[in-house]
Order: C-alpha cells, then sequence, then structure tokens
C-alpha cells in the first residue's frame, strides 16, 4: 500500500536543521494535507510547528523509521503555491534559513510563537505561585494564567519579556465595529425648531467631512445619538456598520476623493501601464515625478483598470508615508476592497487585514513592506510608492528588499510594476536609462504651482559674522516674517547620522578616510576616528586637519535644544515638536499634525517623520536647520540620502496659493548634492553621483557584500572576523576584493561585539558557493562557540 509522505520544514531556524524532514501522512488526513498548510510534528523530545511544503510517496527514510504528523493546523493552506516558490527563491537569494523565509510571508498571529503558550526564560525568576503552574519546559499556558487574574502580577515579575507578553494580550482584542454615518442629501435649511440638527448639518459644513462617527461629532460639542439617528430617518444621513482601525482617524475629509480629470502627461503614462497590464507584460516603470505631480493619482487609475480586469493590486508605501490621509484615500476610492497592513495595527488587527486577502473579500493591499507576501493569487499590478526609501529593505533575516520580491511576483503572474519617486534610486535610475526598466516622467506639480525657490546659507559665514545661534540670520528673519503675516513654518532637523562625526565649524570639512571617501566615525571607546568600510583609525584630533581652526567638534543638537532657542528668540510663537519623544503613544503623531492643520502651533518642529506626506495650505516657510549631518553619513549613499532628503522636505512648502520658499542651513553649501537639490535637479545629481561611484567602485558599478562577525566577548569577535576575512580571501582570491575586518558602526548591540568584511566585487559567479560554504563552516562548527555569522547580499546602507 502506498504510503503519504509529507515534507515538513519545521519551525526552527538553526543550520542544523536547515531542510525539509518526511513524516508519514495518517491516512484519514490524507484528503486535506497539501503543501501550505501548518502541521504540529514530534521532533526528537518535542512537538513543533512546521509547513507542509510537498507530497510525495517515496522517502529516502526508512519506511519503519517515518514518524506520522501529530496535528494538522490549517484547512486551508496558509500559504499558496506561489508564496512556497517564492519561499525557495528568497531563501536562496538572501541566503537565509528556509524556516525564516515561510514565516516572514504569514501574519505573527499565525507564527508558533504567538500561540497562547509563552516560555519563560529559566533566568528569570519567579515566585512559587507561578513557578507551579509552569511546565517542564517553562511553558505557561498563558489562558490558565488569565482565567486565575494573575495576569497583572505575572507581567510584573516578567518585566523583561513585558513586550512580548503585551503582544499576546492584544492579538486578542478583536476589531471592533462601529456605526458611520454618511453624509447622503444635506438640506439648505431644516424648519421648525431642530436646533441640534442644524448644529450637526453646521458642523458637516465647517469640517468639510463626508462621513464621521458619534464620538467624533460628540468631541466639538455634546449631542446625543438620537438627533444624529432622526438624520438618517429623514435621509440626510446613512449609516453602516463599519470595522474601525483604531489609528486610523475616520474623520474623511470630502476632498480626499475629488475625481479628478487626468491630465495629458499622466494619460501617457497611465496607457503605457495599462498596455503592460493588458498584454501581460512582467515590465516596472520607474515613474519619476517630484512630490505634487500626480503619481498617486496615476496610481490610483492603474489599480482602477486592474480591478476591471479581476485583477489584485498591491501598494506599498514606506511605514512612515502611510498616513491616515493616505489610507483615506484608497478607501475612499477602492471602499471594503481595501485591506491596510501596516505596524501600527495590533497582531489581531494584521491577521484579520490579512484574511480578508486570503478569503478572497478584497482586490487591494495597501500596506508597508511585508505587505509585500500578501496572499493574492490573481495578482494584476504591484506598486512601490518611494521606491528609494530604506524601509522597504529588511535588515534581519530574511534580509529581502520589497522591491526585489515584487518584480519576482511580477514575473510569477505576468504582471507590470509600478517604481514610483520624486527621487528615484541611483540603481533604479540607471536601471531606467538602460532600458531595464521603463522611464516615464511627470514634470512638474498637478496644479502648476511652481516648486519653491531654495536659498542654501552658509553657516561658516554666520560665525565669522559673530551669530553662534544654530539660527542664521536669514532664517531667523524670515521665522519673524511669517509670525508677522500669521503663516506656518516647518522646521527640519537633521537627525541622520548625528553626532557621529566631527566637523570643523570653521572650514566645514570633516575628517575622511583617506581609502574611502567616507566620513570617519567617531567611537567614543578610545576617543578614536575610524573608517568603518576599511578600519583604518585615526585619534579624534583637536585641531582642523584643513584650517588648523580648533572649532571642531562633533556635530549634534536635540530638537529640544532647538525648541529651547525658539522660545527664547521668539517668545510669542507656539511650537509643536515632532520627535521620537513627543510620538511615543499611540496616535500622537496624528494629533500633532492635526493641531499643526487647525493652526493651534505656528511652528512644527521635527526630525526625519515631519519630511514625509505633510500638507498645510499655510506653510509658507521650510527650514532645514542642518543639512550636513547626513551628508557625512559613513556611507557611500550620504549624497544621494542628502539630495533625497532636502528634496522631500522641500516639497512641503507652498503647494497651495501661498509662494513657499525653502532655508537650508549648512556648512558646506557647494555640495553637489545640496546645489543641485536647491536647483530641483534631480538628473544633474544622478549623473554627478555615478561619476563618483564609477571612480571610487560603488554601486551600481560594483555590488557589495556586507558580512558580520558577531560574540560577547570582544577579542573572540575580533580573532573570528580575521578568519573570516582571510579564508574568504583565499577563496575569492583575485574575484573580489575582501575589505577589512573592522568594528562595525554600532560595534556593540546587546552585548555582543560586531565586526564586519565587506566584498566588493564585479560579477562574481563564484560567490554564492563561496558564501554557503562560509556558512556551513560556520554555523556547523563557529555556533557552538557562540558566534554568529550575519550576510547581507544586498546592503542598503553600510
Ligand atoms: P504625488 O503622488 O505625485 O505626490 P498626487 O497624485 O498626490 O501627487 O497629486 C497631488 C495633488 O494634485 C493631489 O491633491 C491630487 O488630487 C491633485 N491632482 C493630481 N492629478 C490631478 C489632475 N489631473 N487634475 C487635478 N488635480 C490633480
Ligand atoms: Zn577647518
Ligand atoms: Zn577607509
Amino acid at each position: 500500500m502506498a504510503i503519504v509522505i509529507a515534507k515538513v520544514i519545521v519551525d526552527v531556524s538553526t543550520a542544523a536543521i536547515d531542510r525539509p524532514f518526511d513524516y508519514q501522512v495518517p491516512e484519514e488526513w490524507e484528503a486535506f494535507i497539501q503543501p501550505g498548510v501548518r502541521v504540529h510534528v514530534p521532533f526528537g523530545p518535542r512537538k513543533v510547528q512546521g509547513f507542509v511544503i510537498g507530497i510525495d510517496e517515496t522517502s529516502q527514510v526508512e519506511s519503519a523509521k517515518l514518524k506520522p504528523l501529530q496535528s494538522v493546523i490549517d484547512v486551508e493552506p496558509v500559504l499558496t503555491k506561489e508564496l512556497l516558490e517564492l519561499a525557495k527563491w528568497l531563501k536562496d537569494d538572501t541566503l537565509c534559513f528556509y524556516n525564516d523565509a515561510l514565516q516572514v510571508m504569514i501574519p505573527a498571529a499565525l507564527r508558533a510563537a504567538y500561540s497562547k503558550i509563552v516560555h519563560v526564560d529559566s533566568s528569570v525568576s519567579l515566585s512559587q505561585k507561578f513557578e507551579s503552574l509552569l511546565s517542564k519546559d517553562r511553558e505557561v499556558d498563558f489562558q490558565q494564567i488569565e482565567k486565575a487574574k494573575l495576569l497583572p502580577e505575572l507581567k510584573h515579575l516578567l518585566q523583561n519579556q513585558l513586550a512580548e507578553i503585551e503582544t499576546r494580550i492584544r492579538q486578542r482584542s478583536t476589531p471592533k465595529k462601529q456605526t458611520v454615518y454618511h453624509v447622503a442629501s444635506v438640506p439648505e435649511e431644516i424648519g421648525g425648531n431642530a436646533k441640534k440638527q442644524l448644529q450637526v448639518l453646521e458642523w458637516i459644513r465647517e469640517k468639510q467631512v463626508s462621513f464621521f462617527t458619534l464620538p467624533q461629532l460628540q468631541q466639538d460639542f455634546s449631542v446625543t445619538g438620537a438627533v444624529v439617528e432622526a438624520m438618517v430617518q429623514k435621509g440626510y444621513l446613512t449609516k453602516k456598520k463599519q470595522e474601525i482601525y483604531r489609528e486610523i482617524e475616520m474623520l474623511g475629509d470630502a476632498s480626499t476623493d475629488k475625481v479628478v480629470e487626468l491630465t495629458d502627461k499622466q494619460n501617457d503614462v497611465l496607457s503605457q501601464i495599462i498596455t503592460s497590464a493588458d498584454q501581460q507584460q512582467s515590465d516596472v516603470f520607474l515613474l519619476h515625478g517630484i512630490t505634487g505631480s500626480g503619481k498617486t493619482e496615476i496610481y490610483l487609475h492603474a489599480i482602477e483598470h486592474t480591478l476591471s480586469l479581476n485583477k489584485e493590486a498591491i501598494m506599498l508605501v514606506p511605514e512612515i508615508a502611510l498616513t491616515p490621509q493616505m489610507v483615506l484615500r484608497f478607501k475612499m476610492r477602492f471602499g471594503e476592497q481595501v485591506a491596510v497592513m501596516h505596524s501600527g495595527l495590533s497582531i489581531g488587527e494584521k491577521y484579520d487585514e490579512w484574511r480578508k486577502v486570503i478569503r478572497k473579500e478584497v482586490k487591494v493591499v495597501v500596506g508597508a513592506r511585508s505587505a509585500i507576501f500578501a496572499p493574492f493569487e490573481n495578482l494584476g499590478l504591484l506598486i512601490l510608492d518611494e521606491e528609494h526609501e530604506s524601509s522597504y529593505k529588511q535588515e534581519d533575516s530574511p534580509r529581502y528588499h520589497a522591491r526585489e520580491v515584487a518584480k519576482w511576483r511580477a514575473e510569477f503572474a505576468h504582471c507590470p510594476v509600478i517604481l514610483g519617486s520624486a527621487t528615484p534610486s541611483i540603481e533604479s535610475y540607471a536601471r531606467a536609462t538602460k532600458g531595464v526598466y521603463h522611464l516615464v516622467k511627470l514634470p512638474g506639480r498637478a496644479n502648476a504651482k511652481p516648486l519653491p525657490p531654495v536659498e542654501l546659507i552658509d553657516m561658516r559665514e554666520q560665525l565669522k559674522g559673530g551669530n553662534r545661534s544654530m539660527f542664521s540670520i536669514e532664517l531667523a528673519d524670515a521665522i519673524r516674517d511669517r509670525l508677522a503675516k500669521r503663516e506656518q513654518i516647518v522646521l527640519f532637523l537633521n537627525k541622520r547620522g548625528f553626532s557621529s562625526f566631527v566637523l570643523c565649524r570653521d572650514c566645514g570639512s570633516t575628517v575622511q578616510c583617506p581609502n574611502c571617501d567616507i566620513s570617519l566615525t567617531y567611537h567614543r571607546m578610545g576617543e578614536a576616528l575610524r573608517c568603518h568600510y576599511c578600519g583604518y583609525e585615526e585619534q579624534v584630533p583637536t585641531q582642523c586637519p584643513q584650517c588648523k581652526s580648533e572649532h571642531i567638534r562633533f556635530f549634534g543638537t536635540g530638537t529640544q535644544k532647538v525648541e529651547e532657542e525658539l522660545t527664547r528668540l521668539f517668545p510669542e510663537a507656539r511650537t509643536l515638536r515632532m520627535d521620537v519623544d513627543t510620538t511615543r503613544t499611540k496616535g500622537a503623531h496624528e494629533r500633532i499634525l492635526h493641531h499643526f492643520g487647525q493652526k493651534q502651533a505656528e511652528i512644527l518642529l521635527g526630525t526625519q517623520m515631519i519630511a514625509k506626506g505633510l500638507d498645510f495650505p499655510d506653510v509658507t516657510l521650510v527650514g532645514v536647520l542642518n543639512a550636513d549631518t547626513s551628508l557625512h553619513l559613513a556611507d557611500f549613499r550620504a549624497a544621494e540620502k542628502t539630495f533625497q532628503l532636502i528634496t522631500q522636505v522641500s516639497g512641503r512648502a507652498g503647494r497651495h496659493e501661498k509662494e513657499g520658499k525653502v532655508i537650508v542651513q549648512t556648512y558646506d553649501p557647494d555640495h553637489y548634492a545640496l546645489e543641485y537639490a536647491k536647483m530641483h535637479d534631480y538628473v544633474a545629481f544622478y549623473t554627478k553621483e555615478m561619476q563618483i561611484r564609477k571612480v571610487y567602485e560603488y554601486p551600481p558599478f560594483y555590488y557589495l557584500t556586507h558580512i558580520q562577525i558577531s560574540h560577547p566577548d570582544v577579542l573572540v569577535t575580533a580573532e573570528y572576523a580575521d578568519k573570516v576575512a582571510s579564508w574568504l580571501r583565499d577563496e575569492l582570491s583575485n574575484q573580489a576584493t575582501v575589505i577589512g575586518p573592522t568594528a562595525s558602526a554600532i560595534s556593540r548591540i546587546q552585548d555582543r561585539y560586531r565586526y564586519q568584511c565587506i566584498i566588493k566585487y564585479k560579477k562574481e559567479p563564484n560567490l554564492i558557493p563561496v558564501l554557503h560554504q562560509l556558512l556551513k563552516l560556520t554555523r556547523s562548527e563557529w555556533e557552538k562557540q557562540g558566534v554568529r555569522i550575519g550576510i547581507d547580499l544586498h546592503p542598503s546602507t553600510l
């Protein structure tokens, strides 16, 4: 009698186990064991969760030794056939464990770690009460604890594991349903003495809302549900039970869904995309257009077309740009057909959104990076907005880039990809100029408003003139002027590369590596400056090597300090500060923006967070306090990132009727990244940057692979890093350059010291096998010594 074998990847990520294991499928389950379902299997003395990735009739294992599956978790597969294929590619392309590649594709709620068992670290001392509840494996049955009403106490005891416990609690929170009132037909007048109803009508007009909930209404004045119900009876409003996503403000601005007539340019771009979709081509379109040029409008139309083909679409947005306004725009256009996936949702909510996809209840997913794995089976379009954003790259295993996954899925589904950006990544633009991608452009803003003039202020001159403030005379004057006119101001503090390099305040130069054209990084330990590409090291100088000035120091100012200075200079101005400290609580981000929009403050001061998506009509001045910090990042992409940032921030000014202006303070006004940002000239920047990349042999001319070695002991780390480097040099000999080892930019994380090597190469067919060999070597032997190796084949930063 033929037996059925299930190939199972068990949920254990270690080298020794990184392959499928065979299990016998009990006869009564044969009907519904299929690839993509989760199962429980005996594994050594334990029971573990795993994925069935294939069904077979033969096994290398003797049938007497085959163990049967223990239980089946899913009736329907949680991974589609396509995603199972994708996982194979992902593990090869990123050199990760098979299990990691599978786990990343399912919502956290389905991962074994989030089932109702909590493991308690044996180092955590628990009271007797709890010890008795633990199993031999120190498992806590969560429901039991909850039933015994011991949860707060347990949380107290498990301070260290609190975050994880919190997640499990939130996981159980079910989605909220609320009644949402939609404005149907509103009469000009209401007769009689329906005073309250009139008040509601006025509120609707004033706020320009098209739908709202009772609590939202009640925030502004006291009104009972009966009043609104009466308006429903009269047909002024309609009501719907709708799921409410807690962080998505549902206060809908009616103007967000005005239907627009596409411009000729937009139509031209759209028709190319539509043609490609109709012909089932997996073309990649690079849509280059400044902020406000109408890219999103093209996405919306292209998705509409996809839906008309009865296909599905995934639209990725960087986490930070996934604002309520953005989501609302999609929700209003596509209504119930949209699922939203981002990190602001609880685990339970994410699971709900994912289920809408796998149950085919929706056709569009709008989400951050991991939404690229949405289990659609009939994809017709994939979009990455702000394709240059580094958040599309996952920095831990599997180290995938959403853009590459999107391209893979497009190939599989025979559908196009749109990569949109005002400042495309250098490598994407290079591909477009080579004809690998189709370059499509939208010149100018959709509303034909010109881009604001950008003024570069030389801070060295300010110092010479005796102004030691962080505000130049020009910026301070401009702020004063806008305050007098009752207009609004956005001030941007560049936190990238903050305080990790030294800068001469007199001549503006930083200390560079003589070998790599990269700023040296300050390491507090040993007061040293180090190049973390090649390991070159020198003492922190007391004088500027260029001009001998002693005004040389770490660059760095916090937002709080800026705020103090603002209060001192402009005591009458009200400032809202947006940084990691003020946005810790849920919804704080939205609240700050809302208050600014309501003109409860004249100045919005913030870090990277404010660079995106803001659109306030009364903002006529944008100030960048320190353009330089990101310019001197120890990263070959420093200039690129700075250009992107300044361009993005500039896009915040003068988007509407009032004319805007941008003032950028810098110690290096002649730097090409700033000059071209000032001129709004992406192509010129690209051309110059490519020349530099070529000379210094950086991507896209060369590939870089990043290898990290870590261990709790610094000497052991260094020793093994040396071993890795010399081993690689031997194996790759003259086919690639191995740089390092050197201490990583962040030389210690979670009590592990970190060293790195970089492999630089042109085309290297031998590299992957060599890296596999390295992994084998390190994982089998070195893992036992506590040494860990991380390989990033396509690092987005170095
Ligand atoms: P981007 O995504 O490039 O920043 P958007 O698509 O958001 O640009 O468009 C910017 C603004 O211009 C939006 O308010 C949008 O509604 C408007 N807009 C876009 N295309 C048109 C058009 N063809 N006609 C009128 N307004 C448009
Ligand atoms: Zn100097
Ligand atoms: Zn160097």
